[in-house]
């Protein structure tokens, strides 16, 4: 096997380059593809350092990127991989990695870059790019399908010449690096997408795990990833219409807007557990069975959920997890975020018409207390005529409301 300093020995070589969090199935068959279509000798694995474009991204550390790294490429004997873009300090640019490589290479050793097309498109922003393109000739590995048209345009203006680029289809590239963290995150299987050894290094290390909820943009980003892979398209198409309602009525209402927004996200999150699933959490989360959570388990899901926010999504502001608590049954005395997120889940705009849905939505941006009352009543009678039973919950928070009943008509004769 050959090591970094018998790099001289080499016609050809390819650097793949990459972030490589984690490595998956589809860099190892891009790499493989292009070792034999080009005939090349050597192919040196880079995990990228620090990549100006990556400054305010989570990516999982060096190391671990490395040592993943490694592991996956172990049994090729035409793979290496080196260490020489997070050893170096400062920014990573690949053209500082392929000077470095000439230094090291036989002087005619031709050398290939391969990288994903979409990070090659992104070429005129990179350090030196026609510098770059004359000291190694770049491979973009697409999936099928990829559009190149938009590369060429890019690399004209950026008067780079594309004799300098080879394309080549990987099918295997519909494999992701952001599919299989996104997975881990929501405890989905990512057996299959990469090899056993970098999986266990995954699971051992807990990487890619939920990380705790603070208050900023990319955190809303990384939950609204994570529920779109927990819920239904409806599902997830409803949960952004709660959070979006959610957050006009807490500006219509003087309530926090950033916590109606994540409350609204969650409120569904342990919805599309199946039955089974919803009674064995409750067992694992201590949630009391009584007759009505037995007979109805889908009822389970806004407790469930308290739970779930709370324990993979890192949520600990107890006004919003009780906002989702209790968005189904509501309760007696509820705080503003509570009837907030209660309300916006009758009414967000992808919601299927229902008798009073009007009604509910014209009371909840003028009177949130008259909207709950009117709510529940509404509610209340149509589970009746169903013969569902009613959760205590829902009756209590009725009685205590009920006062407000008479100002929610005044208030809806005066919309006539
Ligand atoms: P990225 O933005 O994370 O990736 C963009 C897309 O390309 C993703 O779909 C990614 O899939 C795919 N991809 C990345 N590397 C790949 C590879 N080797 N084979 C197949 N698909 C690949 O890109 P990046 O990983 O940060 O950067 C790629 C390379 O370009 C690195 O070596 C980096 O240092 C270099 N780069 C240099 C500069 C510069 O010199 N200024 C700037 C940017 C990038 P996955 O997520 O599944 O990997």
């Amino acid at each position: 096997m050959n090591s970094l300093s018998d790099l001289e020995n080499f016609n050809t070589i390819a650097v793949m380059g990459g972030t490589f969090d984690p490595i998956h199935y589809g860099h190892l068959v891009a790499a493989e593809t292009v070792r034999q279509e080009l005939d090349i000798e050597h192919v040196l694995f880079i995990p990228s350092g620090r990549p100006p474009h990556k400054q305010n991204k989570r990516v999982a550390g060096d190391e671990h990127r490395y040592l993943m790294t490694v592991l996956a490429t172990a049994d090729n004997p035409y793979f290496e991989v080196s260490r020489m873009e997070i050893d170096r300090p400062g920014m990573t640019y690949t053209i500082d990695t392929i000077k470095e490589l000439r230094r090291l290479c036989k002087k005619d050793c031709k050398i290939y870059f391969i990288t994903g097309a979409d990070a090659a498109s992104q070429i005129i922003s990179w350090k030196n790019p026609q510098e770059l393109t004359k000291l190694c000739t770049i491979v973009a590995v697409t999936r099928p399908g990829y559009d190149k048209s938009r590369i060429f345009y890019e690399l004209m203006r950026a008067d780079i010449s594309p004799e300098r680029f080879i394309f080549l289809e990987v099918p295997a590239l519909a494999i992701s690096s952001t599919d299989i963290r996104n997975r881990v995150g929501v405890d989905k299987s990512i057996r299959y997408l990469l090899s056993p050894a970098v999986e266990q290094y995954i699971q051992k290390f807990g990487l890619y795990k939920w990380q705790p909820y603070e208050e900023s943009e990319p955190v809303i980003d990384e939950i609204t990833k994570k529920l779109h892979y927990m819920l239904s398209p409806k599902r997830f198409t409803h949960t952004q219409g709660v959070a979006e309602e959610s957050v006009k009525l807490a500006k219509t209402h003087g309530a926090d807007e950033k916590k109606a927004y994540l409350a609204g996200l969650l409120h569904d999150c342990a919805k599309d557990y199946s039955s089974k699933e919803k009674l064995k959490m409750c067992d694992k989360y201590g949630i009391e069975l009584d007759e009505i959570l037995v007979n109805q388990t889908d009822l389970t899901h806004p407790f469930l959920g308290a739970e779930v926010a709370k324990d993979m999504f890192g949520v600990t502001d107890e006004e919003v997890l009780g906002a989702i608590r209790y968005h189904t049954t509501g309760r007696e005395n509820m705080t503003k975020l509570e009837k907030i997120v209660y309300l916006a889940d009758f009414f967000e705009p992808s919601r299927q018409y229902f008798d009073g849905i009007n009604e509910i939505k014209q009371l909840a941006y003028k009177d949130l207390d008259a909207a709950v009352a009117y709510s529940l009543n509404n509610t209340i009678e149509y589970n009746q005529k169903k013969k569902r039973l009613i959760h205590p919950l829902s009756l209590r928070a009725l009685e205590y409301y009920k006062d407000h009943l008479e100002k929610a008509e005044i208030l809806l004769k005066g919309e006539e």
